[in-house]
């Protein structure tokens, strides 16, 4: 095919046999495959381009369809798009979620904060473990994902939202200034997380966690989804539980939270008998791979369960009863 022997009026009527078949019709009907990372953009819509602009060629006078189930390069496709003035956008990957841009972060951070490019060993790494930990379900994820310029442009981005950077921030989003913020802010804890996660990772033990219900605030977590989802799983291990909950019974002879006080048994009789929630108090990305003990276990009611896991950083027992204490005081001053 030539430079630019297509014409728009071939490329509006292959735009307009694909709205009039669907797009998996046109797509059987040329035998193309499907390709969507760069979309053909018409009147709201889109358009695989390389699919539009193979058919497209079967519309011009005497032509016929590009055959073959790839018709033609995308960035070919785009650039004789474009040359018809037709806007195309390509389409990033899926968004980096919060434990991919801490990895990144840590990164950058190693490279005294400086963007790092493709032919870094380190780039390279974490290219690889970014794609084994799967933060995306596979049929998500297409060809690019976090390849090699996909993580160095990461870094760029990252490198540019440092305060004090003097050129023009590129594009990224909030969850990328706030995790470089935390960074700042908080250095040692972040790269400890970030060792957590690498852990995980090596470990293989963020495969087949269940997911997080909606309403757990899991993308808010410092640690992220992988390791929050990590955290409960491990924290609803029944026999560990068990043992806790024999333990606290029989040394005093109830189940109050540490720390609200809440008694499921007082409250409830004899269906909150026995009843209590289990918070790992080392955090499990500082503990890695350790054997829970007993002594980690601390035992809570629902609600303030919950309030520790809630919001950016997790909040210790202690903390959470201070927050406690200091509300009931104020609510009910001294006399
Ligand atoms: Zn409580
Ligand atoms: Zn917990």
């Amino acid at each position: 095919m030539g430079s630019s022997d297509l014409t728009a009026a071939a490329v509006l009527a292959a735009v307009h046999e694909f709205d009039r078949l669907g797009r998996e019709a046109f797509l059987a009907r040329y035998g193309y495959h499907e390709n969507r990372w760069y979309l053909l953009k018409h009147d709201g819509r889109e358009y695989d381009v390389a699919t539009i602009v193979g058919a497209a060629y079967g519309y011009l006078p005497g032509g016929s369809p590009v055959e073959g189930t790839d018709p033609l390069p995308d960035k070919r496709a785009k650039e004789i798009l474009e040359g018809l003035t037709f806007s195309v956008q390509e389409v990033r990957g899926p968004a980096w979620t919060r434990e991919e841009i801490i990895l990144a972060c840590d990164l950058l951070k190693q490279n005294g904060w400086r963007a790092l490019s493709t032919d870094d060993d380190r780039v390279i790494e974490l290219s690889k473990t970014l794609q084994k930990l799967g933060a995306h379900p596979a049929e998500v994820r297409g060809p690019k994902y976090r390849n090699l310029n996909g993580v160095k442009r990461k870094t760029a981005d990252l490198a540019t939202r440092l305060p004090g950077y003097p050129g023009k921030q590129t594009r990224g989003n909030r969850l990328d200034s706030e995790v470089l913020l935390d960074f700042l802010e908080r250095p040692e804890e972040m790269e400890e997380v970030a060792r957590g996660i690498l852990r995980g990772v090596e470990n293989g033990e963020f495969e087949g966690l269940p997911d997080l219900p909606d309403d757990e605030d899991g993308d808010g977590a410092d640690e992220g989804r992988l390791l929050l989802r990590r955290h409960l799983v491990r924290e609803r291990n029944r026999p560990l539980r068990n043992k806790k909950i024999n333990s606290v019974l029989r040394e005093k002879n109830c189940l109050e939270c540490e720390v609200c006080g809440f008694d499921f048994e007082k409250v409830y009789g004899d269906r909150g008998a026995r009843f209590a929630e289990c918070h790992h108090a080392v955090p499990l990305h500082v503990s890695g791979e350790v054997q829970s003990k007993l002594d980690d276990l601390v035992i809570l009611c629902s609600n303030c369960h919950r309030m520790i896991h809630r919001g950016r950083r997790w909040l210790t027992p202690p903390e959470l009863r201070e927050l406690v204490l200091a509300r009931r005081e104020r609510a009910a001053p001294a006399v």
